[in-house]
């Protein structure tokens, strides 16, 4: 396992594991899992666990891979702010330019408190914007309103209209194209509450039109997420082209293609040709059937960036056995990390500390604490004998980790901590449970 790390092209400069020559068993050779320059058990001896640990020159190399991989086409990226929305990891990829991709007023608020200026490279995106979002939102300049429903459209014109602005829209289809991924986050099927049916779509640009406070500038698509084929985007990408040339000759003047997010990541096998070739035959699919329309392209990656970017580190409490199964129970839960308990999510699990030996392993299953079976990280997982009070690394948790965490079972959320090279900063402060309770009678 720890080979397998070690040798991985996708996996650096995160994390990594280097050789510990300290200690007093000097003669005993011993790995320990750093997060670029950074030991993680001293993190953990600083800040505790359970603790997210993201690695910055990651983020920002992994976001531009991704720009590169576009740079045929004019395009801007708006990263998907669900999928991390911490303000320090939003304010280092506004340093780069960045955009960002919003889902509500909250998202919104982060975004314009990480960087002032950023509104004009934000889309406002989602099935239910409230007026009071809309109404923030257009004050602030966004650049793109996706719009997925005729109610939305009238009420967004109609807080355009009272601000004297015209908004700008796009509207999103619904393409019927199947994705290969969990079902809870596939997206792009008629039967899901997503976007217009593209068939549709035609009669409610000719509606928008009509209205003087709407600019209609462009059609956006997103499949779902962690979509590993990038047929399907192609596929999507194809039906938004045929739309946009139907909508050119009905006289629409559509500037902008959003192509939303979705590419998936490797959570089993590490990204064995590296993120840059993924990212280039991804952005083949989605840039090929366009390149006749002359059009600028938006783009929506929110896990792809910062997935793999992050890992939670959690302390193994007890080892106990039930009838011949074992568990580690450790001190993360569900409520941090809830990925597995929600979309049968695999994350690769490493021992911080590891033996230079090739001890057997055994099978376990990483549990939490909260009172419920679906709190797991792991079943039947292979791993070597881990110790009561070692540290385990729950990788690729740098998205929809931390965002989704929750306080189920009274329980404080992690610290974050950001690190770069050798410095290291925290984030988010840990939670008290003075937190927790504050709004309360
Ligand atoms: C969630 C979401 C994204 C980001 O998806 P990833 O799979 O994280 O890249 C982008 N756009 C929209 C509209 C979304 O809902």
């Amino acid at each position: 396992m720890i080979r397998r790390i070690q040798s991985l092209p996708g996996r650096p400069p995160g994390f990594l594991y280097r050789e510990s020559k300290q200690g007093i068993f000097r003669h005993k050779r011993k790995f320990v899992l750093h997060c670029d320059e950074i030991a993680l058990p001293k993190l953990v001896a600083k800040y505790g666990t359970p603790l997210y640990v993201y690695s910055a020159p990651m983020i920002c190399e992994r976001y531009a891979t991704f720009d590169r991989a576009f740079r045929e086409s004019p395009h801007t990226i708006c990263y998907s702010v669900k999928a991390n929305s911490n303000l320090s990891i939003l304010r280092l990829l506004a340093r780069r330019g960045c955009g960002f991709d919003v889902v509500s007023g909250g998202e919104l608020e982060r975004v314009l408190m990480a960087d002032r200026k950023a509104a004009h490279k934000v889309v406002f995106s989602g099935v239910g914007k409230t007026r009071e979002e809309m109404t923030a939102a257009l004050k602030a300049g966004t650049m793109l309103f996706n719009v997925e429903s005729e109610s939305e459209l009238w009420a967004l014109a109609e807080c355009a209209a009272r601000l004297r602005t015209r908004a700008p829209v796009a509207l999103r289809v619904n393409p019927d194209v199947a994705a290969q991924t969990h079902p809870y986050i596939s997206t792009g099927l008629h039967k899901h509450k997503f976007g217009v049916p593209i068939r549709y779509a035609r009669a409610l640009y000719a509606k928008a039109s009509g209205a003087k406070s709407l600019r209609v500038v462009g059609v956006s698509v997103h499949i779902g997420s962690q979509i590993t084929d990038v047929a399907p985007f192609g596929e999507a990408l194809a039906r938004v082209a045929e739309l946009v040339r139907v909508l050119r000759d009905d006289g629409h003047r559509i500037e902008y293609i959003d192509a939303g997010g979705g590419l998936g990541i490797a959570y089993k096998e590490p990204e064995r040709s590296g993120f840059a070739k993924d990212a280039a035959s991804y952005a083949r699919a989605v840039s090929e059937p366009l390149r006749a329309l002359g059009v600028h392209l938006l783009l929506e990656p929110g896990r792809s960036i910062v997935g793999p970017a992050g890992a939670l580190i959690t302390t193994v409490m007890y080892r106990k056995a039930n009838d011949g199964k074992r568990f580690l129970v450790v001190d993360a839960a569900m409520n941090d990390l809830i990925r597995p308990a929600l979309y049968s999510a695999y994350h690769e699990i490493v021992p911080v500390t590891y033996p230079d030996s090739d001890a057997k392993v055994e099978v376990v299953d990483v549990v939490g604490p909260v009172c419920e079976s679906g709190d797991f990280f792991a079943r039947d997982r292979e791993l070597p004998p881990i110790e009561e009070e070692s540290l385990l690394a729950i990788l690729d948790a740098g998205a929809y980790g931390m965002a989704l965490a929750s306080n189920y079972n009274t329980r404080t959320r992690p610290a974050e901590v950001l690190v770069s090279g050798k410095s290291v900063k925290v984030i988010r402060k840990r939670e008290r449970l003075a937190d927790l309770m504050r709004a309360e009678m």
